[in-house]
Parts: C-alpha cells; structure tokens; sequence
C-alpha cells in the first residue's frame, strides 16, 4: 500500500513566523513547503504591474486566466515565479504588502489559488503556511497549528527583515501599521477570513526562540502522525 500523503497546515497572523517554521519542518520531515501567501502576492504584483482594478470582476477574471505560479528551489531556497520570471524579492516588498489584502479578500483569487494549491498536496506530503489553510483549503489536514505573537515583536522582527534586504525608505510605524491593516482585513472578510481552526494548536511565539518553537511544533506533530 502506498501511504497517503500527509497535510501540516500552518495558519496565523501576518509575520508571526510561519514560513520560517514552515520550511523548518518541511525539510525535517522530507515534505513539499507551500507559501500561500506567496501566491496571492505574485497575483497582487501581477495586478499592479497591468493597472488592474480590483473593482472590476471582469477585468479580475480575465487578468487571472494570464496568471501562472510556481515554485522552484533555487540553491537551497523557495522561490517564487510570476509567469517564468523571479519574483521572490519584489512580492516581499511593502508597496506589494499594503495592498495584497485587498486582492486576497476577491472571491475569485481564492478560488485558482486553493484550486492550485489542493493540487499540489494531491501529489506529495506538503506544509502550507497561510490564512486558511486548516479552515477552509485542508479542514482535514493531518496537523493544524495557528502562530499568534505580539504585534509589536511581530513589527520589530519584520522591519529588521526588510532592512536587510536593503527596503529604502522604511520605519518600523510603516511596518507595524501594515501588520495591522492586514490583520483586520484577513480576520474580517467575507470568503474564508483568518480564524484558528477548533482543531488546531496554539502556539504564541511571543517569548520563543526560532528553535523553541520548532521542538514544541515538531513534539506535537510527532504525537499526531505516525511516521
Ligand atoms: O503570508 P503572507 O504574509 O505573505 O501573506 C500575504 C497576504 O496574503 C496576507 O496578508 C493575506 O491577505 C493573504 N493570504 C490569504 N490566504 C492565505 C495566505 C495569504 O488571504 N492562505
């Protein structure tokens, strides 16, 4: 018998160190890391580069049907492609941040982008970190966890993030007032907001290091899935 693959859905609040657990347990565990929230920027940054209107559903479906993502590793990293091209660094960027909310909040972005990603778990065992990963995407994922932090670590962590990767003209009060935004747009929208799973465990990062929370993650994993 081949065994199934196995679904680890990582859902929280905007820069609470999902992707770093994330990736940290795919490559433990030998399973397919999904950034979802790379997705859904690829797709803002598409809409921003053609001047589409989010208003417009017709210009949103005729824009999506020219949109295609993927991932490939790059010397050992996740890397996100836009229609062939890199566009790792650029959806990182906080011009792409203040608006993705917006864009993820479209009932049709949602639907191509969980279509895609249900693909992709259906071929291997996959880590998904996003919003709505264990409540609507996977509500029957193998492992939920829901990452929370304080919001002012959550900014400190970010802003140093993007001054190292040279983001011109930023201040810790642009960062924080984004993490915020995003927050109350992704916990107040009407198609699939950000909400913990009933089944999912809490993990509070506030005063944990990057390793504490990978032994407590992988500690409850390994009580949930045999391997
Ligand atoms: O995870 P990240 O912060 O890169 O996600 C960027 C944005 O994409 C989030 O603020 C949210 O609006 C959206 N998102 C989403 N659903 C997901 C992943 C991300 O709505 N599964």
């Amino acid at each position: 018998m081949t065994p199934r693959n196995i679904i680890i859905a990582v859902d929280g609040y905007s820069s609470c160190g999902k992707s770093t657990l994330a990736k940290q347990l795919a490559q433990h565990l030998d399973y397919m890391y999904i950034d979802t929230g790379a997705m859904y920027r690829a797709v803002t940054l598409y809409f921003t580069n053609h001047g589409v209107n989010i208003e417009d559903l017709h210009e949103v479906q005729s824009a999506l049907e020219h949109i295609h993502i993927a991932f490939r590793n790059m010397e050992g990293q996740n890397t996100t492609f836009l229609n062939g091209a890199n566009v790792e660094s650029e959806i990182r960027s906080l011009a792409i941040s203040g608006v993705v909310s917006e864009v993820a909040a479209i009932p049709e972005v949602r639907k191509k982008m969980v279509a895609i990603q249900r693909d992709l778990a259906a071929a291997h065992s996959v880590v998904m970190d996003g919003r709505d990963i264990g409540t609507v995407v996977f509500p029957n994922a193998d492992v939920k966890l829901f990452l929370t932090a304080d919001v002012e670590v959550r900014a400190q962590r970010r802003f140093e993030e993007l001054l190292a990767k040279n983001e011109a003209n930023i201040t810790l009060e642009d960062v924080m007032a984004n993490l915020k935004h995003r927050d109350l747009v992704d916990t107040t929208r009407a198609d699939s907001p950000l909400v913990m799973a009933e089944d999912a465990m809490l993990l509070d990062n506030t005063h944990l290091t990057i390793s504490g929370q990978f032994k407590l993650a992988l500690k409850y994993i390994n009580g949930r899935i045999a391997h």
